[in-house]
């Protein structure tokens, strides 16, 4: 299996290059963001559990998040390989993700850090609040707690990456395709 995690705070592009490395490289794509917005939508237990944490921008319990995950990766024990993306979002999901992979006898091959300069996160998502339905994404003060959120509790979880030279960074900026050029340029030693 062939895992990569793609990481980097919100608005940085991680949705939507994940879904294009998905298909370029025949990869899983397992969005937690996407899975609890299917939750919230579809009305379910654990989607009035977490609709009023995202729409503050705060992060929904380790373990609710780790219990989707490690099921997605059981349900699928086929898998060329996943790209994970928003998750792991805690060092302690992190550390989850690392005992589920070692259980299939497999891991985290790589983390892509996508750069991306705060001015630049705030307008894509003010512009995504147009054309999605996304609450979070309205709200220039919500947007700013989703960064803050970022800073302080995912970010320790590229140091747990770095120590073990899994670590590589990619420019964000630019447009779509520029990006998804880089990305791949990036990975092609590794696949
Ligand atoms: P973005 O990266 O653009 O903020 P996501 O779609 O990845 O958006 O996540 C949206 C929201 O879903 C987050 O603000 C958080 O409330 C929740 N969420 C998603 N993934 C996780 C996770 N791994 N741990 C905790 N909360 C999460």
């Amino acid at each position: 299996m062939t895992n990569f995690l793609i990481f980097g705070p919100p608005g940085s592009g991680k949705g939507t290059q994940s879904v294009k490395l998905a298909s370029e490289f025949n990869l899983i794509h397992l969005s937690t963001g996407d899975m609890l917005r299917e939750e919230v939508a579809a009305k379910t237990e654990l989607g009035k559990k977490v609709e009023g944490i995202m729409q503050r921008g705060e992060l929904v319990p380790d373990e609710v998040v780790i219990q989707m995950i490690a099921e997605r990766i059981d349900s699928n024990p086929d898998a060329n390989g996943f790209i994970f993306d928003g998750f792991p979002r805690t060092v302690d999901q992190a550390r989850a993700l690392d005992e589920t992979l070692t259980e299939k006898n497999t891991s985290i091959l790589k983390m892509l850090m996508l750069e991306v300069e705060h001015e630049e996160l705030v307008r894509r998502l003010l512009l995504r609040a147009e054309v999605s339905d996304r609450p979070d994404d309205r709200d220039v003060n919500i947007i700013e707690n989703r960064i803050k959120v970022y800073r302080e509790k995912t970010e320790p979880v590229i140091e747990y990456y770095r120590k073990d030279g899994k670590y590589l960074t990619v420019n964000g900026m630019g447009d779509i395709e520029e990006i998804f050029n880089r990305l791949k340029e990036t990975i092609a030693a590794y696949i």
